[in-house]
């Protein structure tokens, strides 16, 4: 499963079933003990993949066995055991809140739940608190506990980033495809938004064989049939919409949206005297409906090239692709090198060989090295006389390798808008990306006044992660974004959108916004890692969703045209 919080799910309620089981206190007690550890470390994957569980404390040669095979597998054989022979839904009861395992038999037992809803239901009949042991406040613990699992309550856990959504969904429509002639992925997830709360899918025909194909994996925590929909972890919900052959293509769009967009196609069927079959409730009678195969026959019939689903936002996109412009639209195959790199030299994993080598593998023409400047204490900036060592080394390293590396850095924006490294340095760099990474609260004139001093810098070519947020972490700075863009567009500077997943930054919202004035882009991968580097499909998505063309990307040029283009010292470009 690859997943650190979920293996730790999975360890506790093995020792949840143990214990209901009566099971040897010893043992419940180890994994509990498991649970604890696992959810103090970050990453399980450098222990697991250097064979190093049973270094943690309370871990011994098993339970490192057992975490191996959850982290491999996705499975537990020994979990899927202990499910089978306990009764049905104990697994899901025994973690609610507030659940111990005599409590749980006695409520088997007497009033026969066999899930959370059953639960709840009985709570709400009153049922429960006439049970021995069983109280009135009992019962409205139990309740809320009920209401809590089931999202029912007050908060709002935090949506699941692009990148995990799109790997989980992979493997549902794995599932999916197993049990359905046909499916297809729509809704947020397909429009490419940052982050998610559902994953939607539509499918050929009945939605009950495919649902019930699912509610055997790990990740479903709870299926709901008569909603075509289930709860995964993670807190994310799974809906399934049930489509005809006929009019696939119109269950296809309208599952997509969004909203806006749907709701500009349905006017444009107006004025065409038809409506879209499954879209309006009662047709009127001089509006018949019409039902399409595919979302290429809907769109034509509307006038209309195929719109990709990342445009779909209900903005600018139809008249945009009436005039004919969503033909270039950038593709992740059009990027031709792979910008913004750290390596060892300041806080990435691997050498300026190791990551070359990377890059050569995915193809790439390029690769900029980008370590952090010496403000960054806390990141290993490279200090000046380390400087000269890097550059001997990223000449060294040309020798072997076919991936043309450029000499750059990621200078901090001082807080005065000054950037890090004085000009007679900065300008020997053939790259230079300027990013903020400290003093992110500055009021809105401070921070605004602070980029616009940056930009107005000759030497200022690549606004790295504009806005400096971390999704579901920290905020985007707060600062006049339209008049900065105005002063990055006097100084003829290019704008990053970061693709590592945590920040897809500048946010795509921001980007017709810069086209209008001409301002550039490059895809950058602010890789810490040779695996960092694979991020890059992410940024592309959002480089779509802001409409970019192919022209607009500078790093979809060749080594030589983008060199000039970025070059510090370039006056400005043609
Ligand atoms: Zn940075
Ligand atoms: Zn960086």
């Amino acid at each position: 499963m690859q997943n650190t919080s979920q293996v730790s799910l999975a360890l506790r309620e093995i020792a949840a079933l143990l214990e209901f089981a009566k099971a040897p206190k010893f043992k419940v007690k180890a994994y509990q003990r498991a649970v604890e550890v696992v959810d103090t470390v970050a990453d399980l994957a450098p222990l697991v993949e250097q064979g190093r569980l049973e270094e943690l404390a309370g871990i011994g040669a098993s339970l490192s066995g057992q975490i191996e095979e959850l982290w491999n597998t996705g499975h537990s054989q020994f979990l899927t055991r202990l499910r089978r022979e306990l009764p049905e839904g104990a697994s899901e009861l025994i973690q609610l809140e507030g659940m111990t395992p005599r409590r749980l038999r006695a409520l088997v037992d007497a009033l026969g739940v066999r899930s959370v809803a059953e639960l709840r239901a009985a709570c709400v009949a009153e049922r429960v608190r006439t049970l021995p042991g069983f109280g009135k406040k009992t019962e409205e613990r139990l309740q809320q506990a009920c209401d809590r699992w089931l999202n029912r309550g007050d908060e709002q856990p935090l949506p699941t980033l692009l990148s995990k959504a799109l790997e989980r969904a992979a493997l549902l429509e794995q599932e999916l495809a197993a049990a359905s002639e046909r499916v297809q992925l729509v809704g947020e997830l397909r429009r490419g938004q940052e982050t998610v709360r559902e994953l939607e899918w539509v499918v050929l025909g009945d939605t009950a064989e495919p649902l019930r194909r699912l509610g055997g994996l790990r990740q479903v925590l709870r299926v709901e049939p008569e909603r075509a929909s289930a709860h995964l972890s993670e807190a994310l919900r799974l809906q399934l919409h049930s489509a005809s052959r006929e009019a696939w293509g119109n269950c296809v769009v309208l599952a997509t949206g969004s909203t806006a967009h749907v709701a500009a196609l349905r006017l444009r069927a107006a004025a065409r005297g038809f409506s879209l079959a499954g879209w309006d409730e009662a047709p009127s009678p001089g509006c018949p409906a019409r039902a399409f195969a595919s979302e290429q026959e809907l769109y034509a019939a509307l006038d209309l090239p195929f719109v990709p689903p990342e445009l779909r936002q209900g903005e600018h996109e139809l008249l945009r692709a009436e005039r004919g412009e969503l033909a270039g639209l950038i593709r992740e195959e059009d990027v031709q090198g792979m910008v913004h790199c750290h390596t060892t030299y300041s806080d990435g994993k691997n050498s300026i060989a190791e990551m070359a080598a990377a890059a050569h593998a995915l193809g790439m023409r390029y690769l900029t090295i980008t370590d952090h400047s010496p403000s960054a204490h806390y990141a290993n900036g490279v200090s000046l006389d380390r400087l000269k060592a890097q550059w001997d080394e990223i000449a060294a390293a040309q020798e072997n390798t076919p991936v043309r590396l450029f000499r750059g850095t990621e200078s901090d924006i001082l807080a005065d808008g000054r950037l890090d490294y004085p000009d007679s340095v900065l300008e020997r760099f053939e790259v230079v990306i300027a990013s903020i990474h400290a003093r992110y609260r500055m009021d809105r004139a401070a921070m605004t006044a602070r980029l616009i001093s940056a930009m107005s810098l000759p030497i200022f070519k690549i606004w790295g992660h504009g806005l400096g947020r971390i999704l579901n972490h920290r905020d985007a700075i707060d600062c006049d974004v339209p008049a900065v863009l105005d002063a990055l567009a006097g100084s003829r500077g290019a704008i990053e959108l970061n693709s590592d997943p945590h920040r897809l930054d500048l946010p795509p919202e921001w980007i017709p916004a810069a086209r209008e004035r001409k301002i550039p882009f490059v895809i950058s991968v602010d890789a810490h890692s040779t695996r960092g580097l694979g991020v890059l499909r992410y940024g592309a998505l959002m480089a779509r969703r802001g409409g970019l063309r192919r022209s607009e990307v500078l790093n979809s040029e060749s080594p030589e045209r983008f060199a000039a283009l970025v070059s510090p010292t370039q006056r400005g470009r043609s």
